[in-house]
């Protein structure tokens, strides 16, 4: 358990410096050209293109697709999870097994949806064996074509769901229902954090606090 939490420490530490030096930093393996793309469609199938070619870590020895995200190009909100399962592996498309139809139902409630004003993302872009958690050194890998999308996106307000997702984007290394309930900022973008979808299936007992959460998500969105 020490060594995982130093792990964690140095993998945020780590997206500091990202902050502080950008995406050529010598720890990233990653780098995104001045290309001459012009519009945002352009710049996310660039970053697609990237993701579904990319090798940097072990992680792509092992799924079927990548899961670069989907949605709109001008999302109100920018929905964060940690990684693909396996219907997403299957399909290429993140959020499509039975917890992201039961996520399509959360922000359905709020007016949301993945068709008209959200982007669906993740932390890691290729599926973790067995669902596990992301290795510290995959997510830090990954991280830049999450931050390269949200710097394109643009997103008024961000969700982070689930743990893994929650801690990485708010820098805090405590459990989700400790970060939960509070609003954060990544960079100057509201983040609102929840429980993960699938958690909530196995553990009814959390819905009114994920709708707790979806209610703040909509007051910020309100007050934006
Ligand atoms: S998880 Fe991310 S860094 Fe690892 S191979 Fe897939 S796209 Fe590349």
């Amino acid at each position: 358990m020490k060594n995982y939490t130093k792990k964690f420490w140095d993998i945020l530490n780590l997206i500091e410096d990202y902050e502080k030096y950008g995406f050529e930093d010598t720890h990233s393996e990653v780098s995104f050209s001045e290309g001459t793309a012009d519009s945002k469609d352009e710049m996310l199938k660039s970053v697609r293109e990237k993701v579904k070619a990319c090798r940097l870590c072990g992680l792509s020895g092992l799924r079927t697709n990548s899961v670069p995200g989907e949605g709109a190009v001008n999302p109100l909100v920018m929905v964060i999870g940690e990684g693909p399962g396996a219907e997403e592996d299957k399909t290429g498309r993140p959020f499509v097994g039975r917890a992201g139809r039961y996520l399509d139902k959360w922000l359905d409630a709020v007016g949301l949806s993945r068709e008209k004003n959200c982007f669906i993302g993740n932390i890691v872009k290729c599926r973790p064996p067995n669902n596990r958690d992301p290795k510290p050194e995959e997510s830090f890998t990954c991280f830049p074509y999450l931050e390269k999308q949200i710097e394109i996106l643009k997103p008024e307000v961000i969700l982070t769901v689930g743990r893994i997702a929650s801690q990485i984007m708010t820098g805090r290394s405590i459990g989700i229902g400790a970060l939960r309930g509070k609003l954060y900022h990544y960079k100057d973008i509201p983040l609102v954090t929840t429980y993960h979808p699938s958690g909530v299936l196995r553990n009814p007992s959390l819905r009114p606090r994920v709708w707790d959460d979806l209610k703040l998500l909509k007051t910020v969105i309100n007050n934006g």
